[in-house]
């Protein structure tokens, strides 16, 4: 093993052991904080194949990732994508702790049995209604019985939840205690977002912007909310409610700042490596897996990359200004 597989460090001594692959731009839903509706999709020919896919997934575990998430678009709707998680899977045990993906959920009742035969132990689903006329207003195309079966299925199988509800204002602020007594009535974390400014939508962000720390003081009117240090390497911090026994967690990019313990790198479908959610700062690593059927290349641009990985990141939602960050959630899946 060569210098390149040295351990992913950034300038600030913190390690990378966390990687996110958006492995489409596709979606069979068009959330409205996340997507506009007449959303124009990569080229084929830009996107990544499932080869590439598992090369550079791979040449990060060679490196130190310890968990791997597949997120897009929505994963579960790339063609033959079981291929690519079953081959990933191989490196589980070896390096590799945890491969996890986030879905919506509308393919889970076909996917369920496959994922847990792939070593799939935990999945986050998201879901921001229990209502099916709400549902399919903020999907656009959303079947929420066809997610529930899935939700189901996945639970069946043995596979742990997590479910992600943004929190939007005026859509669903009504219904967030009920959304956190159904999950974790099911046994199912809950974990509250946030909306970022991200990508050009059709609405004006500042109509969905929900402060947590609105949402969390109205739910302490309702539930006992006790502080726990449980984390889970990512920017939530977890309340455990007295009254259902589950745990609530909150993602508050916009009031919290998790910076200075963040470990992880996102890679697009199209192989472009973003350094930090909310920064622009990116790298390209298609060329160098195109380059070569070496990853030499594909190490060297690794390590170019994180020797400039940014401190921290600087979202505004401002009714006058532009997206902090031009580009959809979609491309790199949160
Ligand atoms: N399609 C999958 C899904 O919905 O779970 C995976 C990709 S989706 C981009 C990942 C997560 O990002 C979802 O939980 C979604 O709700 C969230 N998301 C999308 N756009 C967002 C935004 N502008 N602000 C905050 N969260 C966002
Ligand atoms: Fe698709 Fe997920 Fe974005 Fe919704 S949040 S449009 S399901 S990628």
């Amino acid at each position: 093993m060569g210098e390149s597989m040295a351990p992913m460090i950034d300038r600030f001594g913190r390690h990378i052991t966390y990687l996110r692959v958006s492995v489409t731009d596709r979606c069979d839903f068009r959330c409205v904080y996340c997507m506009a509706e007449d959303m124009i999709f990569l080229p084929r020919q830009s996107v990544l194949s499932l080869e590439e896919l598992d090369r550079l997934g791979s040449a990060f575990v060679a490196r130190g990732v310890r968990k791997l998430r597949l997120t897009g678009g929505e994963p579960l709707v790339r063609r033959n994508i079981m291929s690519l998680i079953g081959s990933l899977s191989r490196h589980l045990g070896k390096g590799l702790d945890e491969l996890t993906l986030t879905t919506n959920g509308s393919q889970l009742a076909r996917y369920a049995d496959a994922l847990t035969d792939c070593g799939v132990a935990r999945i986050n689903v998201s879901l921001d209604t229990l209502d099916p006329v709400k549902f399919r207003a903020i999907t656009r195309f959303g079947d929420l019985a066809q997610v529930r079966r899935g939700i189901d299925a996945a639970d069946r199988a043995g596979i742990k939840i997590k479910i992600n509800t943004v929190a939007l204002r005026d859509i669903n602020e009504d219904e967030i205690a009920d959304l956190i007594r159904w999950s974790h009535g099911r046994g199912f974390d809950l974990t509250l977002i946030e909306t970022m400014p991200m990508g050009e939508i059709d609405a004006d962000r500042t109509d969905q912007y929900l402060p947590l720390s609105l949402v969390r003081a109205r739910l302490s009117q309702l539930f006992t909310l006790d502080e726990t240090d449980y984390r889970t390497g990512g920017p939530a911090r977890y309340a455990k409610v007295r009254e259902t026994g589950g745990r609530l967690g909150f993602i508050t990019p916009m009031t919290h700042n998790f910076c200075e313990s963040c470990n992880r790198v996102r890679v697009t479908c199209t192989g472009t490596l973003y350094m930090c959610l909310g920064q622009e700062a990116t790298a390209d690593l298609r060329a160098p897996l195109r380059a070569s059927a070496s990853d030499d290349y594909l190490h060297a641009a690794i390590d170019e990359a994180i020797a400039r990985k940014p401190k921290g990141h600087d979202f505004v939602i401002d009714r006058d200004e532009k997206p902090s960050v031009a580009r959809f959630m979609s491309a790199t899946g949160g």
